[in-house]
């Protein structure tokens, strides 16, 4: 995506500057556009040796790594954000310009410069090459995908592209790994130096940038791919009006369709397992307190989130194939027009989209908005998108009260139609508010929207499982860290106070009587006091409910032997359960999020509005859905 953006100046190669470079290199900047595959690079150049933090002062992601095998000590590197040009029309590229100047506080000058390119779109790309080599840094020029350009027949000549750029340049794959031994030369001759001279242009106001780039890709041959015309042929019935919509619903629901029969019954295998695990663990443990704590506290209430596990990498797994074939940049477009219709740009639509694994790092995606009053929109939207914290919920709750009916000849079954359609109310709900806003307080003028549609690609099983490792281990983290904290809490507090050596009855227990205390607040919403306990400590990230249910309901003694969608049927009433799952579809309970609206906004104001904004309308339509169920089918 790139907004309209002035070229930045340009002088012909004739006119050059001399630069030293002192003795060794120790730190080596990578850049490129969006989507040319700088994050691969970056991670097959330093394994996993690399450190994400933030840039003091802004929001943008700073993220250094270590390289070894070059000179004497290890490189580090620096890979800064994805940006189509040094004009400073965002804060990603205010960030790129200060740090390769040597300007950003706590980030060392970069002694080099990888400079990363797509080559099957390298007309466009190299308008990024003119304003990085004006820089005067010595920089390599990477040209990315070539095993792409190789097997779909595309020409480009590396030699006399770096006899036009006076600057090293070298074909790559960033997945294959190949050609990436230039690279280690490059910064081996580079570090060997001792006081180099280099040769390099510099670029000051002649011609724009793009007939520069235009003239530079015809003086050295370079042809895009043929296959770009097999990839616009697909577009056209991928990008169709009427069909792209069309396809689009029908992925999505394949997907879930997928997800729902293939992932409930790994989750029931694995919860299974699990609690055979804890029995059996546990059973070394004395028969008191003790075993009781270990297993009805911490197990139950881990495990019972756990679960989720199969359906959360089912549905990433999907999500990660649609990116990497280049489908979801499609989508993106198709969505554009729904965009307009609400007062927001196209650009809203990648954040809201990442925002269906989370909202936090998709509320850091919306910086590369630049109209403020878009921006605010979009973050204060974000949070309706679902994400995979509600899935848990979503999926005990379905699993426990939504009947095993199909319909279309068995193609489309009942539960994928209520999880289809939490995903879509909240999606609806962005929308209407995104345009509530738009219209009122957050009024501004259109801003064009420029999408580079990357071509297919087959999805390498590298990237695929890199994906599934990290939702894993957030998902993991949070399993180990929060849930685990809340439900030995949790389980201490539903068993005092003790009176004469015995514990109380779960109702009479600190946790019961919180839970009975606000229980007149969310009674009309068929929510019961334990549900209540759940919605409490669900506001500190949303798949705690599900801990939380496994605790109380293990430490109850009534339900003790019951799986836990058993006794959440028995306890709940239907309109109750399914007004729950559009709760926990509208409100906000996750404190993450809202430290990251009030970073973001640098004012407490926004998630303050945003929070109770997003309780009402939950406990609203809550209240209206319990009372709608209950009448027809109570
Ligand atoms: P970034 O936005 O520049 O960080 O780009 P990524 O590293 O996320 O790459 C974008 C997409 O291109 C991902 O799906 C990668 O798997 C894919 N990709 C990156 N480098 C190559 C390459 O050399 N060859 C092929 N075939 N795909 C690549």
């Amino acid at each position: 995506m790139s907004g309209c953006c002035t070229p930045p100046p340009f002088v012909p190669p004739d006119e050059t500057i001399q630069t030293a470079i002192g003795g060794g290199l120790h730190t080596i900047a990578l850049i490129g556009p969006p989507n040319s595959g700088k994050s691969t690079l970056f991670n097959r150049l330093t394994g996993l040796r690399q450190k994400v933090a933030n840039y003091p002062g802004v929001t943008v992601e700073q993220r250094m790594g270590r390289m070894a095998g070059v000179g004497r000590d290890d490189l580090v590197l620096i890979d800064l954000p994805g940006i189509y040009s040094l004009d400073p029309y965002s804060e990603d590229a205010r960030v790129s310009i200060d740090v390769l100047q040597g300007r950003m506080p706590g980030t060392p000058k970069p002694d080099a410069v990888l400079l990363v390119l797509d080559s099957l779109h390298l007309t466009r790309q190299l308008m990024l090459a003119a304003p990085v080599l004006a820089l005067g840094l010595p920089t390599m020029v990477l040209l990315n995908m070539s095993d792409l350009m190789e097997t779909r027949g595309g020409v480009i000549d590396p030699l006399l592209l770096a006899q036009e750029l006076q600057a090293p340049v070298a074909l790559v794959s960033a997945t294959k790994g190949t050609g990436l031994e230039s690279v280690r030369l490059f910064l081996n001759r580079q570090s060997n130096k001792a006081q180099a001279q280099l040769t390099l242009p510099v670029l000051g106001n002649a011609m724009s940038t793009y007939r520069w780039a235009a003239q530079v890709s015809t003086r050295t041959g370079y042809r895009a791919p043929l296959s770009a015309k097999a990839s616009r042929r697909v577009d056209g019935v991928l990008l169709h009006p009427v069909w792209g919509p069309l396809l689009f619903l029908t992925v999505v629901f394949a997907v879930f369709e997928v997800v729902f029969a293939l992932g409930q019954p790994l989750s029931d295998g694995l919860g299974n397992l699990l609690a055979r695990l804890g029995t059996f663990g546990t059973s070394f443990l004395p028969d008191n307190w003790i075993r009781s704590l270990v297993l009805d506290g911490a197990w139950k209430g881990v495990t019972s989130v756990l679960v989720f596990l199969p359906q959360i990498l089912l549905l990433f797994l999907f999500i990660g194939v649609l990116e990497d074939t280049g489908y979801l940049a499609r989508a993106a477009l198709i969505a554009d027009r729904v965009m307009r219709s609400i007062g927001l740009n196209g650009k809203a639509f990648i954040p809201l989209l990442s925002a269906y694994a989370c909202a936090v790092p998709a509320i850091m995606a919306t910086r590369t908005i630049e109209n403020k009053r878009d921006r605010l929109a979009t973050i204060l939207v974000t949070p309706f998108m679902t994400c995979s914290a509600r899935l848990p919920v979503y999926m005990l709750l379905i699993a426990a009260f939504i009947p095993n009916i199909a319909f279309a000849g068995g193609l489309i079954g009942l539960k994928t139609i209520v999880m289809l359609s939490l995903y879509l109310i909240g999606f609806l709900a962005a929308l209407v508010t995104a345009r509530l806003l738009k219209s009122s307080i957050l009024k501004s003028s259109e801003t064009p929207f420029i999408l580079e549609l990357p071509q297919y690609r087959m999805p390498t099983l590298r990237s695929l499982t890199l994906r599934l490792v990290d939702r894993a281990s957030v998902f993991l983290k949070q399993a180990g860290t929060v849930i685990l904290c809340v439900t030995l809490g949790l389980w201490v507090l539903a068993n005092v106070p003790v009176r004469d050596g015995h514990h109380p009855v779960l109702e009479e227990s600190v946790i019961g009587r919180l839970g009975h205390f606000i229980e007149p607040a969310i009674a009309p919403l068929g929510f019961n006091w334990k549900i209540g306990i759940g919605l409490l400590s669900s506001v500190l990230a949303r798949e705690v409910m599900v801990g939380t249910m496994g605790t109380l309901y293990g430490a109850d003694p009534e339900t003790q032997s019951l799986s836990l969608q058993t006794a959440l049927h028995h306890d709940l009433p239907l309109g109750g359960a399914v007004a729950l799952m559009v709760f926990f579809a509208f409100a906000l309970q996750c404190t993450s999020t809202i430290a990251v609206v009030r970073r973001e906004t640098n004012s407490w104001k926004w998630p303050a509005l945003q929070f109770l904004y997003m309780l009402a309308l939950a406990w609203g339509a809550a209240f209206v859905t319990n009372h709608l169920v209950s009448s027809i089918w109570g």
